[in-house]
């Protein structure tokens, strides 16, 4: 009973550790643990799993405009967005700050980008409580063969980069990882 009882408590203490107490979403620990998994999985089955990194843009100029309150209920808000648009084997989690990722089993860049495309308009029309209009930057990307996390992250976060370059409020697929050398 006692041990039970303890072991449930572990479990929610653990859970919560994997939380982002702000908007409820998993957090960047969560989201680190998962991906290695996600991509062997993947691997394994030969399915395609994509990625979308997703940043507010000028949210600086909210917090300075609103006040910071206004800014975590936008963060609120955008969460609450992103979990509305996404399946339930989706992975959203809250990276830092003012950026979200969401991880996309079975599914391919194309198909995703056309999915932030979607998020990207949804936020894009919606009334932020004091806030008012609020955009989102995406970058999107699809995990190439034998690339590993780090790689395939720093290539969606190229992406995004982009997508700010260009002006915001839009999406970017990332191109494909330059091939390597062919083996000898
Ligand atoms: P960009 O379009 O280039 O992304 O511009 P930006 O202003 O969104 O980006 P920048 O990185 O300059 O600023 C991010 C701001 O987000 C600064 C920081 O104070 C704010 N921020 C980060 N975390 C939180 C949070 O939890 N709550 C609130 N209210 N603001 C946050
Ligand atoms: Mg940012
Ligand atoms: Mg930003």
């Amino acid at each position: 009973r006692l041990e039970a009882e303890l072991r449930a408590a572990r479990h929610d203490n653990e859970v919560l550790a994997r939380t982002d107490s702000l908007t409820g979403l998993w957090n960047r620990r969560h989201f680190e643990d998962t991906v290695e998994t996600e991509i062997e999985r993947a691997r394994r089955y030969g399915t395609p799993l994509s990625l979308l990194t997703l940043d507010a843009d000028h949210f600086k100029r909210i917090n300075d405009s609103h006040g910071h309150h206004v800014g975590d209920d936008v963060l609120r808000e955008v969460a609450q967005l992103l979990g509305q648009q996404i399946r339930r084997s989706d992975l959203l989690c809250r990276w830092g700050g003012e950026e979200f990722m969401v991880l996309v089993p079975e599914t391919d860049g194309d198909r995703a980008a056309a999915m932030a495309e979607k998020i990207r308009q949804r936020v894009a029309a919606h009334q932020f409580a004091g806030a008012g209009r609020v955009t989102v930057s995406i970058g999107v990307g699809q995990a190439a063969p034998g690339e590993t996390a780090d790689t395939w992250l720093r290539r969606v976060d190229a992406a995004l980069y982009e997508a700010k370059q260009r002006g915001r409020n839009r999406v970017v697929l990332a191109s494909e990882p330059a091939t390597s050398a062919p083996a000898a």
